[in-house]
């Protein structure tokens, strides 16, 4: 992947902790300059901040709520000034819960939805402007929403709602030469720790009978990015170890 997204920019949503943070390392490494919003402050800011310096060229780390319209639509004003044009968004943002249904409150309903689904919707409409022919867009989704899961309505009503968004903006920004596609994660490790028995059960869920590690979802986001990817677009792409 040395130097495969060289002169390309690049803007990640939650692109600082988790799967987002690996994905923004990801693209740097390949040569992306690369802007990537969060949402919580803390000490890893810092830690990726060392981290890209490390790999060098230009990366900006902005705090974003992607839920609030007047903030996407400085974060656009932020890659304008910065960058002047995108070539690749990664919409990766997102929110879950595990609440049964019956319980489940309308503003948490709200609060996932605009996260997981709307915040895309409007990141990708807000920067569009700087999208050029060959540009890359990747929407995160899941690979629960195609098969559903209890508990999580507002999730899979989001990452589904996704997919259609994906398939649509494929057929629409495609005369313009621009890709839209969907990376489908399986359950892959992150900082947040889960039971041994949980995660034991996800495991023998697994073909390859392991979780995944944020660098497997990173690289085939980094693939979508690049020009090997030329001719594809609009479609799914699950990387979950083959559940
Ligand atoms: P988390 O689900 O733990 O965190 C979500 C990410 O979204 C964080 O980077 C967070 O930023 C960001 N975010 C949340 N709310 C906002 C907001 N209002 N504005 C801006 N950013 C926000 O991260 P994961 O790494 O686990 O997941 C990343 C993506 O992959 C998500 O879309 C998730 O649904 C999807 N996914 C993850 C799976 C997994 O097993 N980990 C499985 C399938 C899909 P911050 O930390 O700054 O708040």
């Amino acid at each position: 992947m040395m130097n495969a997204l060289a002169n390309k920019t690049a803007l990640v949503t939650g692109g600082v902790r988790g799967i987002g943070a690996s994905i923004t390392r990801t693209l740097a490494e390949a040569g992306a300059q690369v802007i990537a919003c969060y949402h919580t402050p803390g000490d890893h800011i810092d830690v990726l901040e060392k981290e890209l310096a490390t790999i060098g060229g230009e990366h900006h780390l902005v705090l974003t709520d992607v839920t609030d319209p007047d903030q996407v639509i400085a974060l656009a004003q932020t890659c304008r000034e910065r960058f002047g044009k995108l070539d690749v968004v990664v919409n990766n943002a997102g929110a879950i819960s595990h609440v049964p249904f019956a319980e489940l409150p309308l503003a948490e309903w709200h609060r996932v939805i605009d996260t997981g689904l709307t915040a895309a919707f409007h990141v990708t409409q807000q920067v569009l402007p700087l999208l050029d022919r060959g540009a890359s867009v990747i929407n995160i989704g899941s690979r629960v929403a195609t098969v559903g899961i209890p508990l999580r309505a507002h999730y899979t009503a989001a990452k589904a709602g996704l997919i259609g968004l994906t398939r649509s903006l494929a057929k629409e920004l495609g005369p313009q030469g621009i890709r839209v596609n969907l990376v489908a994660p399986g359950v892959t490790a992150t900082e947040v720790e889960l039971p041994a028995e949980v995660i034991a059960r996800y495991e023998g869920m697994t073909s390859l009978r392991r979780l995944g590690a944020t660098a497997d979802i990173a690289a085939v986001v980094a693939f979508l990015a690049g020009d090997g990817a030329a001719y594809v677009t609009g479609e799914t792409i699950h990387v979950d170890g083959g559940i």
